[in-house]
């Protein structure tokens, strides 16, 4: 009591009010940001599909990732499945920012064709990767040069960061890079990056859009196009979580548009909130989503992630995230390409090219959503990936 008299001494009142109303300000932000991501326990009114969930938890066996998969209709998540060290843990799903690499040269692809920086057509050469002032970008083996759909099915490093490039430094369409970065930043709020999405799941976070306050503060030397650049292939100034880069796919399969994810299903004695049920316009130009899936389809037929091409058309973008230790691979998709049913996502920390393990993951999910079942070919698969193992213990 003593301490507490002393404390009070001299204190105003109206101070001492103030102070005991920031004193419970504190305890309230003290108990929200101590809020962990945690799996609503299924008591029947989840949206998730048990079978969906029993094959994600099989294929991240000895792994740590996420598994996330959307109804595009609906923005109902059909399956959340993850991994760790400790066994599962949602937070990476819904509350771990990663670097997107290759996977979101789709959403770039959007922006720069609503633009008007690129049509469909717009061809680059890649002969050597990117080359600018002392940057060097590598690129794989592919013929040259490429228009978008072939750009993306290849994920042509050089076509990404040389259009970006052009973007920044257009000073004809934009009056500095100050606003060029402001419309890029913007168009990626609007498919759903850069902050928490909503989901019906305490402790979400949304990942990292960069704009101008925060180059400002991240760079107080300054920055300049060559900063902001490796945005352009999915590094650098820009993280999404996978739930967000599942919701990514969805825009995309439903050319333009998004309903907050959500886990639990409207009944009549609960129906749902009016924010799930709200539609989400993003701001791409809608005939930019043609091309975009042209090209995930290409990637799909004989790209990036041919292995998993089969008779119902999966438009799909692999990433391989370079990073400290053996790169991420991810993956995102949709299916079928006219009439999705069914967005995913796939995240696996360490588990190197996109195409070897997050893309046939990915494929896997499909199926066993559009068919019912896996084929023998496909178990056979799935035995595959459970067994591959990529945790690094520490
Ligand atoms: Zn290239």
């Amino acid at each position: 009591m003593r301490g507490k008299d002393k404390r009070d001494k001299g204190m105003p009142r109206v101070g001492r009010t103030w102070g005991i109303r920031i004193g419970i300000l504190l305890a309230l932000v003290g108990a929200w940001t101590t809020v962990q991501a945690q799996m609503p326990v299924d008591d029947g009114t989840l949206t998730l599909r048990p079978m969906l969930q029993q094959l994600g938890d099989r294929l991240l066996k000895g792994k740590q990732g996420s598994i996330v998969a959307i109804r595009p209709e609906t923005g109902e998540i059909l399956c959340l499945t993850t991994n760790s060290a400790h066994g599962s843990d949602v937070s990476l799903a819904i509350a771990t920012p990663y670097a997107p690499g290759s996977t979101f040269k789709t959403a770039q692809a959007l922006m720069l064709l609503s633009e008007g920086i690129v049509t469909a057509e717009t061809t680059v050469d890649c002969t050597n990767g990117f080359t600018d002032g002392n940057i060097h970008v590598g690129c794989h083996q592919h013929r040259s040069p490429l228009a978008l759909p072939a750009a993306l099915a290849v994920s042509c490093n050089t076509w990404f960061l040389s259009s970006f490039m052009s973007m920044l430094n257009d000073d004809f369409v934009y009056e500095n890079q100050e606003e060029a970065i402001t419309v890029w930043s913007n168009y990626m709020r609007s498919m759903g990056l850069g902050g928490a999405l909503g989901v019906d799941i305490p402790g979400e976070k949304g990942g990292l859009v960069a704009n101008v306050n925060y180059l400002n503060r991240r760079y107080k030397e300054g920055w300049n196009a060559r900063t902001i650049l490796w945005a352009g292939m999915g590094q650098g100034d820009i993280t999404i979580t996978p739930l967000q880069l599942c919701n990514l796919a969805v825009t995309i399969a439903n050319r333009g548009f998004f309903y907050t994810p959500h886990i639990h299903r409207g009944t009549t004695e609960k129906p749902l909130a009016q924010r799930y049920l709200r539609r989400h316009t993003t701001k791409v130009a809608p005939d930019a989503y043609a091309p975009v899936i042209a090209g995930m389809r290409k990637a799909v037929e004989n790209g990036t992630c041919s292995s998993i091409n089969t008779t119902y058309p999966i438009c799909g973008k692999t990433g391989t995230v370079e990073n400290a230790g053996k790169d991420h691979s991810a993956f995102i998709g949709f299916a079928p390409m006219n009439d999705p049913k069914i967005a995913v996502a796939v995240y696996v920390e360490h588990g190197g090219f996109g195409a070897d393990l997050a893309a046939p993951m990915a494929g896997l999910i499909i199926e066993a959503y559009l068919k019912g079942s896996l084929s023998a070919t496909s178990q056979a698969k799935a035995k595959r990936i459970e067994g591959k193992v990529t945790l690094q213990l520490k």
